[in-house]
């Protein structure tokens, strides 16, 4: 308890976040807590309904939050293909109820020892476009979700390692039906998403005549189920042997073959990091640390927020609004300016969350009218580095699991692309995840751009897996989203939605996203027309009536300890009990 007070009143005060160690203990529930608020509730969120099953069963066998998490990413990966996987990499909060711990596990891919800043230039040093360098061997990092969940589960699993495969396997060799949503991704982002040229993913997603499985279609995998069983055995035979040896045929075929070794692989390493907490009125957030951007980001929307009286302005009010999308446009350009792999580049975490860093800027949130261009600020610690503007395109999953002690996982989890790569070994996809990088090394003004590629570094991330405790160190909520960049604004509308504006895990989710990241406002549709008027009457240049393909899925406790989740109607989820 006192290590974790300590760190977050470093946050507020003295910015070392070195001071907080290795990891971030938070209080446990005090010995007065009804015995509900400690034990005996339990709850999956995430993407799938099969996936969510899994992780109960996992629970009903005895398992805890990390062996569920096991059971859903491998259920995960197989009937939601096109966002995460095996071949993916994936970042994970951790909270241990029992000792009052919160772990920030890194499964992020690694960009091979033959990688350069020049990875994504072309023989004229121009760089590929977005999707010539997605299809590319290029964009392929060596993935960290396994890995990761093989280290979260050797610090907590409860039970064997193999059990988290057994559902997989089963589904994989049995047949699973063929979602409406992976019917429609299938069928209808071609030409973007070459599938049926490939020749693994087209004898999987098609039928003889050429025609994408339908809806139901029982589909099963041979390949997945023999993967699993290998990866169950020992994680390590994702990283070696057959397995590894067919990751990387898959990424040196063509067109433009990759650089990833068998050596690659066998090198990567799951990593814990140091979460990212901040006060936020009586609570205090925590979020993942760069190499994501998430932790950061959204705790400084947060932070330039937190002087106003935002209770005051629900979602109803153009105010309420005018005031998250400034603090969404400052947030999202410092994040532009500074994130990127801190074992690489100097990433301004301190500065950036600072007391008088934030306050100075929130100062930028008053104004009445629309801030006409937003730029990054200079927070302690940092020279001006060059501005990164890269792209990415909405893949990924995010899923909560509490279980019956009432420890949390908050997973994001992804092969970046909606089916990464689209490059397929063992039966899964490939990540393109180092498409995160920026693809040009410079700027326009030739600074070096801090998340340009190098060898063994990790691309940027929006992911944002977030956990929120009360004041006595109980944990509150966890949430989480994909959405590329976009992740960072539609879990900040979560949490206002529901810390400022009282409103329901669900309420928080169905509330229609609004992502400001630069000059364009994005509005999903379904906001109020009067809302519209009067943010336009602001000056905002919106860019309204628009889908988001949000994926929130929240897990909340509730004062008396009932648990309420919520998953995403933009998605296929459900949160469920045991
Ligand atoms: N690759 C993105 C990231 O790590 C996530 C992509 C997505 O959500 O679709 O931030």
């Amino acid at each position: 308890m006192i290590r974790f007070l300590l760190c977050a009143s470093a946050l507020a005060s003295t910015l070392s976040l070195a001071a907080c160690g290795e990891a971030a203990e938070i209080a446990p529930p005090p010995a007065s807590a009804p015995a509900e608020t400690q034990t005996g509730q339990a709850m999956v969120a995430a993407a799938n309904p099969l996936a969510v099953e899994a992780g109960l069963e996992a629970l009903r066998a005895g398992g805890d939050a990390v062996d569920a998490a096991i059971a859903v990413q491998s259920v995960l990966g197989l009937v939601e293909p096109q966002s995460s996987g095996l071949g993916g990499g994936a970042f994970m909060l951790y909270f241990d109820a029992g000792t009052g711990t919160l772990t920030a596990y890194d499964g992020r891919e690694t960009a091979p020892d033959s990688a350069s800043p020049d990875l994504f230039l072309d023989e004229n040093g121009q760089p590929l476009s977005f999707y010539d360098a997605v299809f590319s061997g290029h964009s392929v990092g060596a993935p960290g979700a396994v890995a990761m969940l093989a280290l979260a589960h050797g610090d907590h699993g409860e039970l064997d390692w193999s059990d988290g495969f057994d559902a997989a396997i089963e589904l994989a060799e049995n047949g699973f039906a063929v979602s409406p949503r992976l019917h429609g991704l299938i069928a209808g982002t071609a030409p973007r998403t070459p599938l049926d040229e490939w020749p693994a993913s087209r004898d999987y997603f098609f039928l003889e005549d050429g025609s994408p499985l339908p809806v139901g279609h029982p589909l099963r995998n041979p390949a997945y189920a023999a993967s699993a069983r290998a990866i169950a055995a020992d994680w390590r035979n994702l990283y070696s042997g057959p397995l590894a040896e067919a990751i990387v045929t898959a990424v040196q075929d063509e067109p433009r073959p990759g650089g990833l070794t068998v050596s690659d692989l066998a090198g990567y390493q799951a990593l814990r990091r140091e979460a990212i907490c901040r006060p936020y009125r009586q609570w205090t957030v925590c979020g993942m640390p760069p190499p994501a951007s998430g932790g950061v980001t959204v705790n400084e929307i947060l932070g330039l927020l937190e002087s106003y009286d935002m209770a005051a302005t629900g979602p109803e009010s153009v105010e309420g609004w005018r005031r998250f999308i400034e603090a969404s446009r400052l947030a999202y350009a410092d994040r532009d300016a500074y994130i990127a792999d801190p074992d690489f580049v100097t990433v301004p975490v301190a500065g950036l969350l600072a007391d008088d860093y934030i306050s100075d800027r929130a100062s930028l949130v008053a104004g009445s009218t629309a801030t006409p261009h937003v730029t990054a600020g200079i927070p302690a610690g940092i020279h001006v580095p060059g501005f990164d503007a890269t792209p990415d395109s909405p893949g990924t999953s995010h899923f909560v699991i509490v279980d019956n002690d009432g420890d949390v996982v908050s997973m994001t989890t992804t092969v970046e692309s909606t089916f990464g790569s689209h490059r397929m070994a063992g039966g899964f996809f490939l990540n393109n995840q180092l498409t995160d990088f920026s693809r040009i090394p410079v700027d326009a003004e030739g600074r070096m751009i801090p998340n340009a590629p190098e060898a063994g570094k990790r691309p940027r991330s929006s992911m944002s897996p977030t956990i929120v405790f009360d004041a006595e160190g109980q944990f509150v909520l966890a949430t989480g989203s994909p959405g590329g960049s976009s992740i960072i604004g539609y879990t900040a509308k979560t949490l206002v939605g529901m810390l400022d504006w009282g409103l329901t895990p669900q309420q928080a989710i169905d509330l229609p996203n609004v992502v400001a990241n630069g000059d364009v406002v994005r509005i999903e549709a379904g906001m109020d027309p009067a809302i519209l008027a009067g943010l336009q009457d602001l000056g905002f240049t919106l860019d309204a009536n628009r889908g988001e393909i949000s994926g929130i899925h929240i897990v909340r406790r509730l004062e008396d300890g009932t648990l309420i989740g919520g998953a995403d109607p933009r998605r296929e989820g459900v949160a469920r009990q045991p």
